[in-house]
């Protein structure tokens, strides 16, 4: 764990694809990388197809650009765990796995695959039902959910501060698919956000040198990719906006 992690916040954007490619392969997972430009930009996502026909397909998504560990190395990771326990479980879900390239420029990798692969292509746009993401995992002891959220309002310190929710959920939610992005917390953070709206700390680490692996815990990792089956397999199908702390019991993990 602790090298798929080192090598998920390399610096180099191939590396960490290769990484994801290799963990893939090992799983004996079919798979396309799918290049693609953006203005000047040039990205790669990688997509792994459902395992079968679907007439429903949920789209599991964790972006990789960046070198950060919680956003979004440990995402990556726990999806990759999550995949690997399907393997090994055989267990018959329907969804279909995208790691996005180039979220933090506005989410071109998912704008790219809203655009062009729902209509022609890997997933029939009626077909798809529901997106959920991981984004920022791996450190705290709590999953808090948030429901098609498009921005936030929090305080921080005795100000206002407003928080746009970027990220790949957005585009999804554009193309007018229920979206769910998960995030890890620790339990105090997770609970005044929700209760108080009050900026989690831990998110002052995102995009700074500080992101580092040695905050990150295989234990939360491991945690959240448990919490996925039942998320797949019952999607949400309201367009509500909703933050929401996620029940388990993690509690001994704090
Ligand atoms: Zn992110």
């Amino acid at each position: 764990m602790k090298e798929l992690l080192r090598a998920l916040t390399s610096r180099q954007s191939a590396e960490r694809r290769r990484v994801i490619c290799d963990w893939l392969n090992r799983w004996q997972f079919d798979f396309e990388v799918e290049r693609f430009t953006s203005g000047n930009l040039r990205g790669a996502n990688i997509y792994v197809p459902p395992e079968q026909e679907m007439q429903k397909v949920v789209v599991l998504s964790a972006h990789y650009d960046g070198p950060g560990a919680y956003d979004n190395a440990g995402g990556v990771a726990a999806l990759l765990l999550f995949l690997k326990n399907c393997r090994l479980e055989t267990r018959p879900i329907s969804f279909s796995t995208c790691f996005f390239d180039l979220e933090e420029s506005f989410q071109a990798g998912s704008r790219h695959f809203c655009t062009t692969r729902t209509r022609d292509g890997l997933i029939e746009r009626a077909a798809l039902i529901s997106h959920i993401e991981i984004d920022g995992c791996g450190i705290g002891d709590r999953l808090v959910r948030f429901h098609n959220v498009r921005h936030l309002r929090l305080h921080r310190g005795r100000h206002f501060l407003d928080v746009p929710f970027t990220g790949d959920s957005l585009e999804f939610q554009n193309i007018g698919i229920p979206s769910l992005r998960l995030t890890t917390l620790p339990l105090r953070e997770a609970t005044i956000l929700i209760r108080k709206k009050v900026f989690p700390p831990t998110w002052l680490l995102l995009h700074t040198a500080r992101d580092r692996l040695s905050l990150i815990s295989p234990e939360t990792l491991h945690r959240t990719a448990a919490e996925l089956g039942p998320l797949v397999t019952r999607p949400q199908r309201a367009k509500k906006a909703s933050i929401v702390l996620h029940s388990s019991d993690w509690r001994s993990n704090a």
